[in-house]
C-alpha cells in the first residue's frame, strides 16, 4: 500500500523540469526552436535557398549541429514548416535529421512539404499533415488538429501541444500557420502570412502569450490589426534581409524585438 501511495505520487509528481523556462534559439530567417525541459520543436529550418542572398540560411556549423541534436541545436521532438518555399524548408536536411537523431523527430508539413521531403529519400512514417476537412481544422487520421502529438508522444502531459492551421501565402502555395504550448507558454509562428489576403478568423478565440511575424506584417494595416487584437502577446519579428544592417532593422521596426543573428536566444517565461 505503501509502495503503491509512493508510486501514484511519484507519478503525480510534476516533472523535474516543470519550471524550466521556455527558450527561444534563433537559427536563420523564420527558423526557430522553441525548447522547455526535454523538449524541442524547430519551425521553418532547416532552410537551404537564400534567395541569391536576400535571407539568411544556418551556417554549415548549425546545419550540423541541427543533423546531429548537438549544442546549439539540441535534440528535437518535431519539426514544423509553414511552407515548401526554400527560405524555410530545406527536404534533404529534414530528412537526413530524422535520418540521424535518435528517436527520429516527427515532421508536420502540407502536402508540399512533406511530399518533398519523401522525394528526398525522408522516413513517411515520421510525417503527418495537417488539413482543413469541412472548415475545421484537422490532421489526417487524427480526430483534431489540437493536441495531436500528444496522442502519439510517451509523455501526454508535458509533450508540446500543436496547432496546425492554414493561413494565405500565395496562390498555390499550401502555407501552415503554428501555435505551439509548451511550458504554459502559446507561441505562434506566422511563417509568410499575406495579411491582406488572410483570413485570420481561423485563429478566433485562441490566446497566444507570442507572436512570431515577418517584419512587413507591421507594415501592413491588417497585419498590424491582428498584432493590435492580441495586445498582452509579446511580439518579436523575424524574416529580415540577411545584410540589413542592425540601424537599418531598429528603424524599419520602430523600436520593435527582432531576430536577425543566429544562435541568438530569448527566454519566452520566466522560471518559475
Ligand atoms: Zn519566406
Amino acid at each position: 500500500m505503501r509502495r503503491l501511495a509512493a508510486l501514484l505520487a511519484l507519478m503525480l509528481a510534476p516533472p523535474a523540469f516543470a519550471n524550466e523556462p521556455v527558450e527561444l534559439t534563433f537559427i536563420a530567417n523564420e527558423g526557430v526552436i522553441l525548447r522547455q525541459g526535454e523538449y524541442a520543436v524547430a519551425i521553418d529550418t532547416p532552410s537551404w535557398n537564400s534567395y541569391e542572398g536576400t535571407y539568411a540560411i544556418p551556417s554549415e556549423a548549425m546545419v550540423n549541429a541541427l543533423t546531429t541534436g548537438t549544442y546549439p541545436a539540441g535534440r528535437l521532438d518535431a519539426m514544423l514548416f509553414t511552407h515548401i518555399h526554400g527560405d524555410h524548408f530545406d527536404a534533404s536536411g529534414a530528412a537526413g535529421i530524422i535520418e540521424a537523431q535518435q528517436p527520429p523527430p516527427l515532421i508536420l508539413g502540407g502536402d508540399q512539404v512533406i511530399d518533398a521531403f519523401v522525394e528526398a529519400g525522408g522516413d513517411e512514417t515520421r510525417a503527418m499533415r495537417p488539413q482543413v476537412v469541412d472548415g475545421t481544422c484537422e490532421t489526417a487520421g487524427q480526430p483534431t488538429c489540437a493536441y495531436t502529438l500528444g496522442l502519439v508522444m510517451p509523455s501526454r502531459d508535458a509533450f508540446p501541444r500543436i496547432d496546425a492551421r492554414p493561413l494565405f501565402h500565395r496562390a498555390g502555395i499550401s502555407h501552415w500557420t503554428y501555435r505551439v504550448e509548451m511550458g504554459g507558454v502559446s507561441v505562434l509562428h506566422l511563417g509568410d502570412t499575406q495579411p491582406q489576403l488572410a483570413d485570420f478568423s481561423i485563429w478566433d478565440g485562441v490566446d497566444f502569450d507570442v507572436i512570431l511575424y515577418p517584419y512587413w506584417f507591421a507594415q501592413m494595416e491588417e497585419g498590424a490589426a491582428f498584432l493590435a487584437a492580441h495586445p498582452n502577446a509579446r511580439t518579436i519579428a523575424f524574416h529580415i534581409p540577411a545584410n540589413a544592417s542592425s540601424q537599418r532593422v531598429i528603424a524599419m521596426l520602430n523600436g520593435a524585438d527582432y531576430l536577425h543573428t543566429e544562435g541568438e536566444t530569448r527566454i519566452l517565461s520566466a522560471a518559475q
